[in-house]
């Protein structure tokens, strides 16, 4: 059986990303809506068949826990409203997706956690670059040491935000919890922990200059962060909000990679010092949803679990700590 999955929130990544890559993933599909927003609902009911009974808005949501039809709740709100919907959505019996990052604070992370164990469902975060393939190489070339072990690492993912509104949630720390770092940097401290299969044990960081006060009044720029493993082996980091950039690489003993652009929905492309990586173009949403439905079929723990989620809030708290103070922040990640 496909399980239904009803997207909470039909903003832009819904709408242009998860809702079509719901068309072609074969262990679920899109069975419910859920928003705040009436003049949404019958674009998405025409567009995508959903029955009346399966669309619901932020009053009736916890009514889900009556709607059988309705396997998984997947978040995709802004990033301060995770916590509440994921809560609510374990308390209603439902498996949860989250969208990254997992949540502001780790106190929160921790909550979702405690909620869907007591609830006895599962929580995945939206880490799609699990289910993509030069990502996953990347993962191969790191952890198995192909070219020996690695020596350093650079990541960066930069988006230029000010080409949108300066009113956007995103720039509003209340509902983002941070810049750059908690929206894109995070898909580089990913990144450099699937590179090395292994946590940072330490980190630095310095916050970039602020060129344009009328969009970057409470969340940073830029930023950028140093991560260090143990043996002494080293990521530098950078994200900004305010250029464009898009890279993981790594260099090993004896050859490296360079992903480039490695984080954007399309257009992967790479080399290693043995040449053009050359793998398929996928649609990573559909393959990651059909990857944590398998899971959850199957009784498995996700491979992109609410723990994964909690350590990378933690590394980043950690990061803007580091950038506030000055100081080396150690970690202790499990
Ligand atoms: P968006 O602004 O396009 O959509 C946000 C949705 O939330 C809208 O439908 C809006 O109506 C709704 N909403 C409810 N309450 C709101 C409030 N108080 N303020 C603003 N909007 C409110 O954003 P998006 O790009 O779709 O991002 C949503 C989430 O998905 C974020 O957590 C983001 O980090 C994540 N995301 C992930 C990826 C990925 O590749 N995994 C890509 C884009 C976004």
């Amino acid at each position: 059986k496909k399980l239904g999955i009803a997207l909470v929130g039909l903003g832009k990544y819904s709408k242009e990303q998860l809702a079509p890559a719901l068309q072609e993933t074969k262990d679920c599909y899109l069975a419910g809506i859920v928003t705040g927003t009436p003049s949404k609902v019958k674009e998405w009911q025409d567009e995508y068949s959903i029955p009346d009974k399966n669309v619901y808005n932020y009053e009736t949501f916890d009514q889900l826990k009556d709607n059988p039809a309705i396997d998984v709740v997947y978040i995709v709100l802004p990033n301060s409203m995770h916590a509440e919907y994921s809560i609510r959505a374990a308390k209603a019996g439902k498996h949860v997706i989250c969208e990254k990052p997992m949540a502001i604070t780790a106190a929160d992370c921790q909550r979702m956690i405690e909620a869907c164990k007591e609830n006895n469902v599962t929580l995945s975060i939206g880490y799609r670059l699990y289910f993509e393939p030069y990502n996953k190489r990347v993962m191969e070339l790191g952890q198995q040491e192909v070219f020996g072990k690695v020596k350093s690492m650079k990541a960066d993912n930069s988006q230029d935000m000010t080409k949108e509104s300066p009113d956007v949630w995103r720039l509003d720390k209340k509902l983002s919890g941070g810049g750059p770092l908690m929206d894109v940097g995070i898909y580089c401290v990913q990144g450099i922990c699937y590179t090395m299969g292994k946590n940072p044990v330490a980190v630095t960081a310095q916050f970039g200059k602020v060129t344009n006060p009328a969009y970057f009044k409470n969340v940073e720029e830029s930023i950028s962060w140093q991560l260090e493993f143990p043996g002494g082996v080293m990521a530098n980091c950078t994200s900004s909000y305010s250029t464009e950039a898009n890279l993981l690489s790594g260099e090993a003993e004896n050859g490296w990679w360079r992903v480039s652009p490695a984080y954007a929905y399309d257009g992967k492309d790479g080399e290693t010092s043995e040449g053009k990586m050359d793998y398929p173009q996928v649609f990573e949403q559909a393959l990651q949803m059909d990857g944590i439905c398998q899971s959850i079929k199957q009784n498995k723990p996700s491979i992109v679990p609410g723990e994964m989620g909690l350590r990378d809030v933690k590394i980043m708290e950690a990061i803007y700590e580091a950038a506030r103070t000055g100081k080396k922040i150690p970690l202790q990640l499990s």
